[in-house]
């Protein structure tokens, strides 16, 4: 005997088969295993079926039919978000629809330096393709060869360039989705200038897929980088950093590009875990910064640029030793450094990680304040403290004591741990997620930390969009 359930998932399994193809309809377990876990392995959740479809028609008509028979869809791009937005819940009600399939770069317009893509396009192949145009795309973060283009606007990633060029907000100038009915909002315009009224785009990023499905987008492209410096610098401690930032600017103006904090309890775990890897600088230091400094013009020696700099940085007392990559290789190993912080973090499991941003006037006292704080909570607590410093935008993610067992540690600290380091990022007037977004980790925090107009405002636009909360429910936006 077959329940109503058993009849009306296999109803949508074969009525989305038909738009997509059976072979783009994925139900078996083992199929849509790495679907309905996070990159983390934090959330576990269940679906009647990922699906694959091959372009903007089809996602139309995917969404079309759920809406009609009420049936949730959670969007899925690269499924690197650290805040689990991209797994559906346990219940196994939802559909997943993953554009992996939708990774057509659809024009390179070197003339207008615009490229426009398809949203499964990875971030690794946008800027091979506009590079091949002897252009940049310049979003840079550490999971560009999962994550996609639409995953990225739907979380206004970041990243180690975010200083120069600004996030994918500040990135992109047309974007096309789909919304939770199935229309189609085409708004794939290449313009610098557009003052014709709302910038609806602008809705659909950052919304962590809440609002509409990211079918394309139009993105900015700028000149290649031609000449570059890259600098490992030890540094007093986060306050002589800010300093140092401000000297940069003053001496090299535009050309900085990256401002990366790195703590020395970051640095310990990312040398432990690469093995061979050595420091780039003699002794052991607290605090490091890795500066990059880039340019469009191949005439300019930036090297030059930054001796000054950090000539500059040693007679005031903020720098107390530094190296200067001296090739290439050199500085690769520099940034390896940096961006192997995240995944040695995951290889020792039980780091709390706080995604904060504050003011750059404020961001020395904050690391200040949390820091003692965490201590007070658990004074063997590993400092774990880095990111894109340059921005205002901190990684604060305490460590397990080396002899604590992980689980234990965050079950007994998570929570405190996390709520303190908020809170004094928002009394310091910043941001509990910089650039991870929402999605169900921080869900509960919000509703502490937005005014009562904002998370109305905010619900009033899901309503508008998305009238019987099917896309990607209970993500984000607090339960009212
Ligand atoms: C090693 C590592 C380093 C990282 N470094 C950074 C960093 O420096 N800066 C930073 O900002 N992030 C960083 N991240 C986080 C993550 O990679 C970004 O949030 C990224 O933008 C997510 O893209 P994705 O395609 O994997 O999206 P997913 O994880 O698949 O989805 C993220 C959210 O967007 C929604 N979504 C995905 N695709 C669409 C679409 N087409 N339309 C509508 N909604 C959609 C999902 O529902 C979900 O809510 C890092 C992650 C890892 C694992």
């Amino acid at each position: 005997m077959t329940t109503s359930r058993e009849t009306s998932v296999a109803a949508t399994v074969a009525a989305l088969s038909d738009i997509v193809g059976p072979q783009a309809c994925l139900t078996a377990a083992d199929d849509t295993a790495t679907y309905t876990t996070d990159y983390r392995k934090l959330y576990h959740g269940q679906a009647i079926a990922v699906v694959l479809p091959a372009n903007t028609d089809e996602v139309s008509r995917v969404m079309a039919w759920c809406y009609q028979h009420d049936i949730s869809v959670v969007p899925q791009g690269g499924n690197t978000s650290l805040m689990g937005g991209a797994v559906p819940d346990a219940s196994g009600n939802a559909v997943i629809i993953n554009l992996k399939r939708m990774n057509r770069v659809l024009e390179v317009d070197a003339v207008n330096d615009t490229m426009t893509v398809q949203a499964g396009v990875t971030l690794h192949a946008a800027r091979a393709a506009a590079e091949e145009a002897t252009r940049l795309f310049p979003l840079r973060i550490g999971s560009e060869g999962s994550c996609q283009i639409g995953g990225n606007l739907s979380t206004n990633a970041g990243g180690t360039a975010v200083l120069r060029y600004g996030n994918m907000r500040d990135l992109v100038l047309g974007v096309e989705a789909v919304l939770p009915d199935g229309r189609i909002y085409s708004g794939l315009r290449g313009l610098r200038k557009d003052n014709t009224g709302y910038d609806l785009k602008q809705l659909f990023v950052g919304s962590e897929g809440t609002l509409g499905i990211i079918t394309a987008a139009v993105l900015k492209l700028m000149p290649l980088p031609r000449a570059s410096s890259v600098a490992f610098v030890a540094v007093a401690n986060p306050a002589a950093a800010v300093s140092l930032l401000g000297e940069a600017k003053k001496t090299a103006g535009q050309s900085v590009t990256a401002f990366e904090l790195i703590s020395r309890p970051a640095l310990d775990l990312v040398l432990a875990y690469l093995g061979g890897m050595k420091s780039p600088m003699e002794g052991a230091h607290d605090w490091m910064v890795l500066i990059e400094l880039t340019s469009g013009s191949a005439a300019e020696s930036l090297d030059q640029t930054m001796v000054q700099v950090l000539e500059a940085g040693m007679e005031s007392g903020l720098v107390l030793d530094a190296a200067i990559a001296a090739s290439g290789a050199d500085a690769q190993n520099f940034w390896r450094i940096r961006e192997e912080i995240s995944d040695a973090q995951t290889r020792t499991g039980g780091s709390i990680k706080c995604d904060v941003s504050v003011p750059l006037s404020r961001i020395a006292n904050f690391i200040a304040e949390a820091s003692a704080a965490v201590l007070a909570l658990e004074p063997s607590a590993r400092m774990v403290v880095y990111g894109h410093m340059g921005d205002g935008n901190v990684h604060f993610n305490p460590l397990r004591p080396a002899d604590r067992d992980s689980k234990e540690f965050l079950a007994a600290h998570y929570k405190t741990i996390s709520h303190a380091v908020d809170s004094l990022a928002h009394a310091a007037g910043g941001s509990i997620s910089a650039e991870h977004g929402i999605g169900v980790a921080k869900r509960d925090d919000l509703a502490r930390f937005k005014t009562p107009v904002e998370l109305e405002l905010m619900w009033q636009i899901k309503r508008a969009l998305d009238p019987k909360n099917l896309l990607n429910p209970a993500k984000v936006l607090p339960a009212q």
